[in-house]
């Protein structure tokens, strides 16, 4: 499919059109996505949810390949569960109906936003969780060739993983490489000739026998306080990271700073959290971008904190 408006496939509602798009559910429809765009020196860009991505009102001037396998399995071992499960699951939904039936340790991930897939390449995490400290090992296709990696490959840390810096694990070099320059080192832009994404296929997490009444006042207690933490309208959760060391959130310090409620067209920095950027209909991606730009301006002028994005830009790399 060719121009396909990307907005619709993102938590924040923002993204110009893909230059090509597809959708895949098998390891062989992504390997002839990935053969096809190769054939055609064309980039890729890897989306699950969309709830983690800011796409730029330009939009992808390649092929977005949109994964979106969804299965489970679980097999009981006493007091150990090993789940196994595709990679474009929606990990919140799921959270929810295996910790409903008795197993621990996917609790934190009642009601979280977006894709197993996108979870374990952002080491997604919170309420004292993350996919670190779940995962057993994942499946990955690599250059045309499925790989098994263990957790330790993956190389986490804070919203981290070995799979945001390609060059690391990646064998075949293209002379351009992949990413942005070094003068915007926010912005993922894959251009021709760049080394293929490596799609995360499928995960094994390990999980523990739990009374099954307790696991779900757990996930019930995450939910509520999710739904009360969470402001109302499209937004892709924290923008920022927090800072490392501090005792001080991004949320805070962006509320400190005074930005609660400050707006650039329709994108506003939430009153009830800070660290959310909420498009209130027909905002612009560029709004999207000009507010965290003031944002991270605001907070270093004022404490002479750099944040870091928890979330990823796609799009073309400005002077
Ligand atoms: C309201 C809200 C609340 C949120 N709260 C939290 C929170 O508490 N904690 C937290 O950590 N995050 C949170 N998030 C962010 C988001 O839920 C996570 O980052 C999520 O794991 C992203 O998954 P996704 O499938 O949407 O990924 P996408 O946004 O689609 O993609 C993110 C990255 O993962 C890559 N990717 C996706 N699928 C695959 C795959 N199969 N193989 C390889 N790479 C892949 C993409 O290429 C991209 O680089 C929140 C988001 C929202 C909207």
């Amino acid at each position: 499919m060719e121009n396909k408006v990307l907005a619709p496939y993102t938590s924040w509602r923002v993204g110009g059109p893909a230059r090509f798009f597809t959708e895949a559910t098998t390891t062989s429809e992504v390997r002839r996505a990935l053969r096809w765009s190769q054939e055609r020196t064309l980039p890729v860009l890897l989306l699950g949810g969309g709830t983690n991505l800011l796409i730029c009102d330009e939009g992808f001037d390649g092929l977005v390949l949109r994964y979106r396998a969804r299965s489970w399995a679980l097999e009981n071992q006493g007091t150990t569960g090993l789940l196994s499960l595709a990679a474009g699951t929606p990990i919140g939904h799921l959270a929810w109906i295996i910790g409903s039936q008795g197993w621990s340790n996917l609790e934190w991930a009642a009601g979280l936003p977006g894709s197993v897939g996108g979870a374990i390449y952002g080491n997604a995490g919170c309420y004292g969780g993350s996919m670190a400290g779940v995962l057993r090992r994942a499946w990955l296709l690599i250059e045309d060739q499925v790989q098994e990696w263990s957790v330790e490959h993956f190389a986490y840390g804070y919203r981290s993983s070995v799979l945001k810096q390609p060059r690391r694990f990646s064998s075949r070099r293209s002379e351009e490489g992949e990413g942005a320059p070094a003068s915007d080192p926010d912005r993922t832009c894959p251009r021709p000739g760049a080394v293929m994404p490596a799609v995360i296929l499928s995960a094994e997490l390990v999980l523990k026998r739990q009374d099954a009444g307790s696991v779900e006042e757990t996930m019930k207690a995450i939910i509520a306080n999710r739904k009360e933490r969470t402001p109302v309208g499209h937004s892709c959760g924290s923008v920022f990271k927090n800072p490392p060391g501090s005792q001080v959130t991004a949320g805070q310090l962006l509320d400190q700073a005074g930005l609660k409620g400050t707006r650039i067209g329709a994108a506003e920095i939430s009153q009830r959290h800070a660290n959310y950027l909420l498009n209130l209909g027909g905002a612009r991606s560029d709004d999207i971008l000009r507010l965290i730009e003031l944002a991270r301006n605001t907070v270093l002028r004022q404490f002479g904190i750099a944040l870091e994005l928890e979330i990823q830009v796609v799009g073309p790399v400005r002077p």
